[in-house]
């Protein structure tokens, strides 16, 4: 549970706003405890970053084979 000093009364801290803000007033609220859980779209931006390195690696790998022969 989160206390709101503004609005004089807890939430839990599903219901907390997605930047950790009370619901209700919107005052940010969010513990650092918070941080261990990672929102869903840092996964989408990590998981694109990975294949686009990985992407750009592979074309940098046959560029080379194809110096090679
Ligand atoms: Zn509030």
């Amino acid at each position: 549970m989160t206390w709101c000093g503004q609005c004089d009364r807890d939430f839990d801290i599903g219901l907390l706003g997605e930047d950790g803000g009370c619901p209700v007033c919107g005052q940010w609220l969010a513990k650092p405890s918070r941080g261990g859980s990672v929102p869903w779209h840092f996964w989408v931006v990590a998981a694109g970053a990975v294949l686009y390195l990985g992407w750009r690696a592979l074309q940098g790998i046959i560029w080379v084979v194809q110096q090679i022969i």
